[in-house]
């Protein structure tokens, strides 16, 4: 999603960063037969599982040319402010990862508020990794947690606006809401005194 004025601090961020030195750090690009792009009724294109990921597994590795965020904002500075296509991932102060240029099947995961999966930096590496266990033909997601900046338009929420369908959604990808979260709300329950 192309933000025109992209600040540090803006684009998709990782929601945990893994322990270092993991063994399964090798070479997890993708793996073959675990998933396939497709028409998504979330958003354009998403990604599908092929078959049954188990809660934990990294899915795909999110690639692209490692750029700063300089570098980046001058890459997206003509993109319109209506815009909301982003491919950029923060990794660090330094490094942002544009999937919009030699990027793989990972940009086309899509955003949901209720994930079935989330990134993670794993030795300044940005992984999709499983959160629960996801059903052959389910769509792929995770939280993108774009992240605010003083530049925003006041309708930026509009803009960035979700559609996932989940019962929670917060109606936005940013991150921190704004809002309270559309469609019912929670009944919460709380310790009473018997009668
Ligand atoms: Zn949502």
């Amino acid at each position: 999603m192309s933000q025109r004025k992209r600040k540090p601090g803006r684009g998709k961020r990782p929601a945990r960063r893994a322990a270092r030195g993991r063994n399964t750090l090798a070479a997890i690009v993708s793996r073959p037969g675990m998933m396939r792009v497709r028409r998504s009724r979330v958003h354009g294109r998403g990604v599908f599982a092929l078959r049954r990921i188990r809660k934990g597994t990294r899915i795909i590795e999110y690639l692209g040319d490692r750029v700063s965020h300089r570098q980046a904002d001058r890459r997206y500075e003509h993109k319109h402010i209506s815009d909301n296509h982003t491919f950029l991932f923060i990794v660090d102060r330094n490094v942002v990862i544009d999937g919009g240029s030699n990027g793989n099947d990972a940009r086309f995961i899509n955003h949901s508020c209720d994930p079935n999966s989330e990134s993670l930096i794993d030795d300044r590496r940005i992984f999709i990794e499983a959160i629960r266990t996801i059903q052959p033909g389910e769509e792929i997601t995770y939280d993108y947690q774009i992240g605010r900046d003083r530049a925003d338009p006041p309708n930026v929420d509009d803009i960035f606006a979700c559609r996932c369908g989940a019962q929670g959604c917060r109606g936005s990808m940013l991150w921190p809401p704004r809002h309270r979260p559309r469609g019912p709300r929670r009944a919460t329950r709380r310790a009473g005194k018997n009668p």
